[in-house]
């Protein structure tokens, strides 16, 4: 059951960090107007299943006032509000609380703050951590993310098989840690030097319920993502109350063959060869779902977008 609707507020962001899904940066483009953000708040409200709403992007702290009255509606409509900032303009508790305060009065319930390696380096008295102090003195709820540099890790096996690397179940094969998920720049950036698995063994989709999803991601183009640059649909041509309603996930160009078979499945109903560089495999389902789709973004219009997403600019 859908509940809850995040806002990609704005494509836009002060970082372009190497592990982001989206390819977000300075040069982006897409930024809800708050016209746009008032019909999506009324369309989750028709859904009857939405209680919660999230803000974050790109960085939607750069836009401040549409951020604010965003929530402020978000409220007033009976949501959950939440947002996700890499809390750059907290140079000291003090400023950080000269935003976090008007965040808060406008019905902000949860505050959650990447910090980590790729925003900040190895600076850890940066602007993320002060926003965390001041936003727990203002006693708003808060949770930090953190996804660091992709490592390789050795599974600990009783009775490792004799080629890890050939074993069809994964079973042996080195795990790559530090939580970063290998699609939009993550896929084109972090993927050198590490561990890949046959295009064959890779099954299934490991963090997305496509078949009932929980939450959706929606953008000022008015795509609605599945997963970060598969939509189900456009909101701004169908109702998106409509467009849920109206999902099924079976017929779904790119979720039909992902809930069949995974990446490999949608490799296959798209007719996927995979680059020489990959000829090795890939790093995870996600790193082969994402090369399978940027190959295909010709063949799905209106599905596999915006194209910047897939680190392409926008007509
Ligand atoms: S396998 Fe594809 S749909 Fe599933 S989480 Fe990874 S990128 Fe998203």
């Amino acid at each position: 059951m859908l509940t809850g609707i995040h806002f990609l507020l704005t494509y836009t962001c002060n970082f372009a960090c190497d592990h982001c899904f989206l390819h977000c940066s300075p040069e982006a483009r897409g930024t809800f107007t708050l016209d746009q953000v008032k019909t999506t708040l009324k369309e989750a409200k028709k859904t009857g299943t939405v209680s919660s709403v999230f803000f974050e992007g790109g960085e939607p702290l750069l836009y401040f006032p549409l951020l604010v009255e965003s929530i402020r509606l978000a409220k007033k409509a009976g949501f959950s509000t939440g947002m996700v900032t890499n809390a750059y303009p907290a140079h000291c508790q003090a400023d950080a609380a000269l935003w976090l305060k008007p965040l808060k009065d406008a019905g902000l319930d949860f505050l959650s703050i990447s910090n980590d390696s790729f925003h900040y380096g190895d600076n850890t008295e940066n602007p993320a951590a002060t926003a965390l102090m001041a936003a727990r003195q203002l006693e708003l709820n808060t949770s930090s993310i953190c996804i660091e540099q992709p490592i390789v890790e050795q599974p600990e096996l009783e009775t490792p098989p004799e080629d890890a690397a050939e074993d069809e179940t994964g079973k042996g094969a080195p795990v790559v840690g530090g939580g970063a998920r290998f699609r939009g720049r993550a896929a084109e950036k972090l993927v050198g030097g590490l561990p890949r698995r046959p295009l064959a063994c890779l099954k299934s989709c490991p963090d997305e319920d496509l078949a009932a999803p929980s939450r959706v991601h929606v953008d000022a183009y008015g795509h609605v993502h599945l997963c970060q640059g598969i939509s189900m649909g456009n909101m701004w041509e169908t109702p998106l109350s409509k467009l849920i309603a109206e999902y099924r996930p079976d017929t779904h160009p790119v979720a039909g063959p992902l809930l069949k078979g995974g990446p490999a499945a949608l490799a296959a109903a798209l007719d996927f060869s995979p680059a020489k560089e990959d000829s090795g495999g890939y790093v995870d389902e996600c790193h082969l779902c994402y090369a399978v789709r940027k190959a295909a973004l010709n063949l799905l219009p209106g599905i596999l977008v915006p194209p910047q997403v897939y680190g392409i600019a926008n007509p």
